[in-house]
């Protein structure tokens, strides 16, 4: 085992996805990276695991499964250098008609999903007086948008729940950096695409044009290339001194400046 490797747990990296992204992202830089998904797609992660990369079952949403994972991991490696909160599902429709049962799971796994890492990890890292833990967000949770309006307001609790995390864990050393992506040209992506795509609602004219990367594109943008977006993370996070933000995409720097000025905090 190598000590001075960083050692990075990563939830949600199922393929297709950022998380996978990732992952590949983070171990290029050195780090030791564990890979976790939910059981039923750790045969995803199979092609990742290599000397730098470890798959991991983790779900988010049970408090057991956040428990034992983070115990495992410190049992091997000591400790955690990274964490990065990636896992989320989405949740697109009106929200005068969509299934509660589908907004609940929207908050266990976005938002409450990260609470659980956090109150694991924060705590170690606080007293290692190092660490970093990057919540990933979305531009949509500065900006809400009809017909995601439930997976927009997940986002928009994870940007609240970062800032307010970033001043409490500031003196001890923690950096609590939020990633805010526009479109992604990935899963949760196209799985909203399809679903626009099926009910006919047409307020997003060009979206599955912006997710596919077709021109033409769109009131969402240009979507990005997962592995653009990922290895940009990677290296600022793992910078001498992180970004408390990390805004990346078409247009996604206009939106957060009209949202949150004055970055005050
Ligand atoms: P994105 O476009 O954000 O990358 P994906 O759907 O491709 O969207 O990735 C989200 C990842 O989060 C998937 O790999 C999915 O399996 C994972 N995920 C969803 N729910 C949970 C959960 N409860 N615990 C851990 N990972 C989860």
């Amino acid at each position: 085992m190598d000590g001075t490797k960083r050692v990075v747990l990563i939830t949600g990296c199922g393929k297709g996805g950022i998380g996978y992204e990732y992952c590949k992202a983070f171990a290029s830089h050195g780090c030791y990276v564990f890979a976790s998904d939910l059981p039923d797609r750790l045969h995803d992660l199979a092609d990742l695991a290599s000397e730098n990369v470890e798959p991991l079952e983790l779900d988010v949403s049970s408090d057991e499964s956040v428990a034992a994972a983070v115990s495992e991991v410190l049992a091997s490696r000591g400790r955690i250098d990274v964490l990065v909160n990636n896992a989320g599902v989405g949740s697109t429709g009106p929200l005068a008609e969509l299934n509660l049962d589908e907004i609940r799971r929207a908050w266990e796994v976005n938002a409450l999903g990260q609470v659980r890492l956090v109150q694991e990890v924060a705590p170690r890292m606080a007293a290692r007086r190092a660490g970093r833990i990057v919540n990933v967000g979305s531009v949509v949770g500065a900006v809400a948008t009809p017909w995601a309006g439930s997976y927009c307001a997940t986002k928009a609790a994870v940007d609240a729940m970062s800032d307010a995390l970033r001043v409490e864990l500031r003196p001890f050393g923690v950096h609590v950096i939020k990633v805010v992506p526009g479109a992604v040209r990935s899963g949760l992506g196209r799985a909203n695409a399809e679903r626009l795509a099926a009910r006919s609602w047409r307020l997003y004219e060009g979206f599955e044009d912006a997710i596919a990367g077709r021109a033409g594109a769109s009131q969402v943008g240009r979507a990005t290339e997962p592995g653009v977006l990922a290895r940009h993370v990677a290296r600022r996070v793992l910078s001498p001194r992180p970004p408390r933000a990390i805004v990346f995409g078409h247009m996604t720097g206009l939106f957060a400046a009209l949202a949150w000025s004055p970055l005050w905090l």
